[in-house]
């Protein structure tokens, strides 16, 4: 064992953890676990834990099946909400890398290996990428039978204060919870629909912040649930109000620590380096969309009016920009903020889509085009003809379509993911397609 492992041990000894939930995501982001007694956690290190990948969307068939399970001992931590009443026993969790069992190597449909790849090419060209993202959530009133209704609890808006705000003890619960899972919370709002919460983390590597995602989600909903509330991260749970994003704030640093985005000379307070990362990323936007509003519901949010991005094009201040250029008030602090991803994505995949974009850029040499100051959502096509600025995919079979012609991204989610993810999407869009909503039902039933 290493001595990583060796502590992790010692804490499930320590603490007294009774079971250990191996976890990793399938290619949809859904997190997926398989929970064994703690007894097992030195043969989980060492052997790893073996499973039926045919089970897994997006993984293996049938006759490939076997997949192994590697825990990262850098994951662990212990489940605040699964804590036996009384004494500190409980659950723990540990995030894992999946194995490959005819090979022995990493299992190519890993999402985390395919964040682990886009990090190594970044590694490859000098730098470390660092991503923050702003998780948008709605905590919504179950019905008699605990199923998630969209009624709000509260009717406060951005920024309010209690007793408007309801769900300040329940946001605060998940802070707690939150923080003994390890998270360092920078700041939590209420956000400007009613019902809608945001709650933000310490930026860290990009890894870390994938799986962070990934725990994230599943707290809000763990502690939501003890308040009888249901967390939606459903990117546009009601039309007419503000959806749900989950903007992505990435920075690349150099080996020796420095922003390699930062250029203090520059109007913008911007490299090259990062001009060149968000050309990269403007440049790939429609088929990043697939990966990073990977859902039909997606595109209800990414309309305009409703501080979401629908326009390609950056900007250092309004806010209807794809690419947002925040305010930092130290070197270290310039980064971008890529405004389109929403919390129905695959943290590691939409993740590896925008790094990989970027790092395209860097390497092309690709030119940023200048910035819009204005507010896009008020340009018409001719003025957008003017400024070079295109659009978003407008639905679900638009972006699989960008996500079918562009090999940058393709290679980034490398042939194995490309394949099952375009299959299980244009799945899920054919389906939305021939369906007979209620709108229609109410538009047309009577009238013709
Ligand atoms: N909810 C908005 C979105 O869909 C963002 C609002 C904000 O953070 N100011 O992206
Ligand atoms: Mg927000
Ligand atoms: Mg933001």
């Amino acid at each position: 064992l290493s001595a990583v492992e060796q502590d992790v041990i010692d804490e499930i000894d320590e603490k007294g953890i009774d079971f250990l939930r191996l976890q990793f995501t399938d290619i949809l982001g859904t997190v997926k676990n398989v929970s064994v007694p703690a007894t097992q956690a030195e043969k989980a290190f060492t052997e790893g834990i073996y499973f039926d990948g045919s089970s897994i969307d997006g993984f293996v068939r049938i006759q490939e099946s076997d997949m192994r399970l590697k825990p990262d001992p850098e994951t662990f931590a212990v489940l605040p909400w699964r804590t036996r009443e009384g004494d500190e026993g409980g659950a723990a969790r540990l995030i894992c890398d999946v194995i490959n069992t005819s090979t022995g190597e990493p299992f190519e449909g890993d999402p985390r290996r395919v964040l682990k790849d886009a990090l190594e090419r970044a590694a490859d060209m000098g730098y470390e990428v660092n991503a923050a993202p702003e998780p948008e959530f709605f905590l919504f009133e179950e019905d008699e039978d605990g199923r998630a209704t969209t009624k709000t609890n509260d009717a406060g808006g951005y920024f309010d204060l209690a007793p408007k705000d309801l769900a300040q003890d329940v946001r605060r619960d998940i802070i707690y919870g939150l923080e003994d899972m390890g998270f360092e919370i920078e700041a939590s709002h209420h956000e400007v629909a009613e019902g809608q919460h945001e709650i933000n983390f310490e930026y860290d590597d990009a890894l870390t912040t994938a799986d962070n995602v990934g725990t994230f989600r599943t707290v809000v909903r763990a502690i939501a649930a003890q308040h009888d509330l249901h967390a939606t991260f459903m990117p546009k749970p009601i039309p007419k109000i503000n959806g749900s994003g989950m903007h992505t704030h990435i920075s690349l640093f150099t080996e020796d620590g420095e922003n390699a985005f930062h250029d203090g000379d520059d109007e913008f307070d911007l490299s090259e380096e990062a001009k060149q990362f968000t050309a990269g990323i403007l440049e790939h936007a429609p088929a990043i969309a697939a990966v990073t509003n990977p859902t039909v519901n997606s595109y209800k949010r990414l309309v305009p009016g409703y501080e979401a991005p629908v326009y390609v094009a950056w900007s250092d201040r309004n806010r209807s920009a794809l690419i947002r250029k925040p305010a930092a008030r130290v070197p270290a602090a310039s980064r971008i903020e890529a405004r389109f991803p929403d919390p129905s994505c695959n943290p590691y995949l939409a993740f590896a889509a925008l790094i990989h974009a970027g790092l395209d850029g860097i390497e092309e040499g690709m030119e940023c085009p200048d910035p819009v100051r204005e507010n896009i959502y008020e340009f018409d096509e001719a003025k957008r003809e003017e400024h070079g600025i295109g659009t978003l995919p407008s639905n679900l079979g638009e972006a699989v379509d960008a996500l079918e012609t562009d090999e940058v991204v393709q290679d980034a989610l490398g042939e194995h993911v490309t394949e099952k993810f375009i299959q299980a999407k244009t799945e899920e869009y054919d389906e939305f397609r021939i369906d007979v909503s209620q709108w229609e039902l109410d538009r047309y039933l009577e009238k013709f």
